[in-house]
């Protein structure tokens, strides 16, 4: 069922047109008039009503940064058409949006409860300081967005509200008695003209009936936020054709603005994590500053001194600002500009200051300067003539734009979507810049262009692309700082794989790699991140892989490269192999290991000679000395057949032990019976000899019998496979055990 009351767009619309009634009664009518007090009484409703929605929209919001920022866009867009229409009565301060921006910001500041709470009360008294400086209607929409905000219900509300409201009346009579004592404000108010601020707290009988439904789909997008600069541009041009608008005055007045908002950037970009994309942003503004208040300068000068050094100070910030531009280029769009450009930019500029500051001996720069006194409320510099250092600044000007305009369309065509996303904020930025001499044809103020007017915009837009869209930078760098020295090789590209970040480790292994290079170009980069390799050897080292998306806000951004160096988990890995390969008391093959190498050898028609070599009454030796003597006689053998493997060949001798007293030998290549008997003989011999250096004289002896792998000796067609060799050398050594032990048989076919 629907609730009887108010909705929000029907309340939004009724402080509109509180508004409109009270900006038409500011610009029309006589201000003490009954007609006049009524309006501006009625006019009331507005700021309430709208602090109450920022209360509302605080608490339901699901972006609070995309909440600040477009309170902050209309903010700036209201700038203008506010001074147009309120120039005289404001002097800096500014229009209700930028008011309800900082009551925002303090709402925001006090309920961020990460920080500490003594932290969050002085930011919130900045704000307050701040808004006390330049804001319209200094304390009242911070103390009712919080009283909104902060109350139980709205009962509550209305009761602090009335308490509040009037407290601040009653402060605000006693500043204008004491300003008539003491005259140190410029408003020289009386008290019956301020009575009607008592007017806020009818706001609250249309609030008391507000039933919590949104209403008004049919409404566009930001009505309400972009019905006000508007319904100021209108009033303004009403009163212009009335009265006239002195438009040199809102020149100064933006000026000022215009310093505050880049300052108020710079430091916005400062309290982010800082990246080098932010901190060629920092750079940016900080020039855009200076540029502004070079014209701040020159406009509030009264000489040809004065203008002159302010216009030092213009060109040389501009100077910068062109250098800012193609290094914020760099760190935004992630194309490399080459050094050279920079140490160009830097000559450029450092020539240019040189002819400017010595126009007078060379006039390089100017062919002469002097003032106009009378070209407005301030004096201006005339330029009689420009020499050819300005025509070469000015080339140079175009150069460094162009470039830079071909590097961000560049950008635009291959970027990605983050790319694109900021370059789409960039070009508003860069259009924003050129946008005084959009309007130069309606000559405003007298001969002075605004140029500085447009860097907070372009500053603005440049500060949005990247604090909107760092993805990458912030979060390479940051983290880049805490890895840059570890032993993990790690690599961040983003999606057209240009190097965002890498540390020391990844030189080691991929060569040299600079940031903004394309990564696919290491061929070895692109098989791991294409996922064709996970494992690298380097340097005796070898190198596992991962590669995992870098995922922002549900954006695939990009892609990160880990490198761990397993080499000690490789080699354990081997030894753990090894382990199943050897025998754990003599070190000799392992029976499943020599198995699969004779059946190898045999798959490969190699010839060689098969034995068994068996000790002759072990038993005994381990019944009469004990099992470590027994083993004692087992390593001895391991130590006669190692030392032959290295005599004869790795790859051609094979022993191993089989179990037991059993050992086995693969001898490669040689069916010669002649050498095979002279080898068992000295196997005997060496064995008999080792144990008696062991101090075991006669303990034991070797038995061996042998088989012949060649395909003459076994019948023709007769398959031939290792425990067909295994059971003929048997046979042989049985023989060889029957004929008394310590000797050898060979094996005869049938
Ligand atoms: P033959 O001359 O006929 O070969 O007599 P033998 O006593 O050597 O008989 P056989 O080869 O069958 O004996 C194997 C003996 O080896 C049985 C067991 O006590 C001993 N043995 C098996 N493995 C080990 C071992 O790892 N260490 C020790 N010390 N003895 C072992
Ligand atoms: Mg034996």
């Amino acid at each position: 069922m629907r609730k009887l009351g108010l909705n929000k767009t029907q309340l939004q619309l009724l402080a509109i047109l509180a508004m409109v009634v009270d900006h038409t009664a500011w610009g029309f009518v006589d201000f003490m008039s009954p007609l006049g007090q009524g309006m501006h009484i009625f006019g009331r409703l507005t700021l309430p009503i709208m602090c109450f929605f920022i209360a509302e929209g605080y608490r339901h919001t699901s972006n609070l940064r995309s909440y600040i920022s477009r309170m902050m866009t209309f903010a700036l867009i209201s700038i203008i058409p506010f001074y147009a229409f309120f120039h005289e009565e404001y002097y800096y301060r500014q229009n209700i949006i930028f008011d309800l921006l900082l009551a925002l910001l303090a709402l925001s500041a006090m309920e961020h409860r990460q920080w500490n709470k003594a932290i969050r009360i002085m930011l919130v008294a900045l704000v307050i300081l701040v808004s006390f400086v330049v804001g319209g209607w200094v304390l009242m929409p911070i103390v009712y967005v919080f009283i909104f905000y902060y109350s139980r219900d709205f009962k509550e509300a209305a009761k602090r509200f009335v308490v509040a409201t009037g407290l601040m009346e009653v402060g605000l009579i006693a500043l204008i008695l004491l300003n008539q004592q003491y005259h140190f404000s410029v408003y020289d108010w009386t008290v019956p003209e301020r009575l009607y601020l008592v007017g806020f707290v009818l706001a609250l009988i249309p609030l008391s009936l507000y039933n919590g439904e949104k209403g008004g789909t049919w409404l566009p997008r930001y009505f309400f936020y972009g019905f006000y600069p508007v319904h100021f541009a209108v009033l303004a041009y009403i009163k212009y054709l009335l009265n006239g608008i002195n438009w040199q005055e809102i020149y100064i007045q933006a000026h000022i603005v215009s310093l505050l908002i880049g300052v108020a950037l710079l430091f916005y970009v400062l309290l982010q994590k800082s990246s080098r994309a932010q901190v060629s942003v920092v750079f940016f503004l900080t020039m855009g500053v200076m540029y502004v208040y070079g014209f701040l300068m020159e406009i509030t000068a009264h000489d040809v001194g004065g203008v002159y050094t302010a216009t030092k100070l213009q060109y040389f910030a501009l100077s910068m600002v062109l250098v800012a531009i193609t290094y914020c280029n760099q760190e935004l769009c992630h194309v490399k500009m080459p050094t050279l450009l920079f140490v160009f930019q830097a000559v450029v500029t450092l020539i240019s200051m040189h002819y400017l500051f010595t126009y007078e001996r060379n006039q390089m720069f100017y062919t002469g300067i002097s003032v106009n006194a009378q070209a407005g409320p301030f004096p201006r510099m005339e330029i009689e003539g420009y020499g050819p250092a300005f025509y070469g600044f000015l080339l140079y000007a175009f150069i460094i734009c162009g470039i830079n305009i071909g590097v961000g369309a560049y950008a635009a065509i291959h970027g990605t979507q983050t790319q694109k996303k900021r370059l789409h904020l960039l070009f508003f930025g860069l259009l924003s810049m050129w946008g005084a001499y959009i309007i130069k044809p309606l000559n405003l103020t007298n001969g002075y262009e605004i140029p500085a007017l447009f860097i907070p915009f372009t500053a603005y837009f440049i500060t949005r692309a990247l604090v909107r869209y760092n993805y990458l930078d912030s979060v390479t760098v940051n983290f880049g700082n805490a890895i840059s020295g570890g032993q993990t090789g790690i690599l961040v590209i983003d999606r057209n794989h240009k190097v965002l970040y890498h540390n020391e480790a990844i030189h080691g292994l991929f060569g040299k790699i600079k940031k903004f290079d394309d990564a696919f170009k290491i061929p070895d980069v692109e098989a791991v991140f294409t996922h064709k390799i996970n494992t690298l050897e380097r340097n005796g080292h070898t190198y596992d892989i991962k590669v995992e998306p870098v995922l922002e806000q549900g954006h695939h951004t990009g892609d990160i490269l880990w490198v761990y160096d397993l080499t000690e988990h490789y080699q354990d890995y081997d030894r753990m192999l090894k382990t199943s390969t050897h025998d754990d008391l003599t070190g000799l093959f392992n029976r499943r290991w020599f198995e699969d190498k004779v059946e190898e050898l045999i798959a490969k028609n190699e010839t060689g000679a098969f034995f068994m070599v068996d000790l002759d009454k072990f038993k005994h030796v381990n019944d009469t000395y004990g099992h470590q003597v027994g083993d004692m006689a087992l390593i001895v053998l391991a130590t006669c057949l190692k030392n032959a493997r290295s005599k004869i060949s790795d790859s051609n001798f094979y022993p191993a032990r089989f179990g037991g007293d059993e050992f086995c030998i693969f001898y490669r290549g040689e069916t010669n019976p002649v050498v095979l008997s002279e080898f068992s003989q000295k196997l005997i011999a060496a064995y008999d000899k080792e144990l008696e250096d062991n101090g075991y004289p006669d303990l034991t002896s070797l038995s061996l019998g042998i088989a012949i792998l060649d395909p003459q000796l076994f019948g023709k067609g007769e398959e031939v496979n290792f425990s067909k060799l295994y059971n003929c050398a048997d046979q042989a050594l049985y023989q060889a055990k029957e004929k008394g032990r310590k000797t050898f048989r060979f094996y005869i076919p049938e």
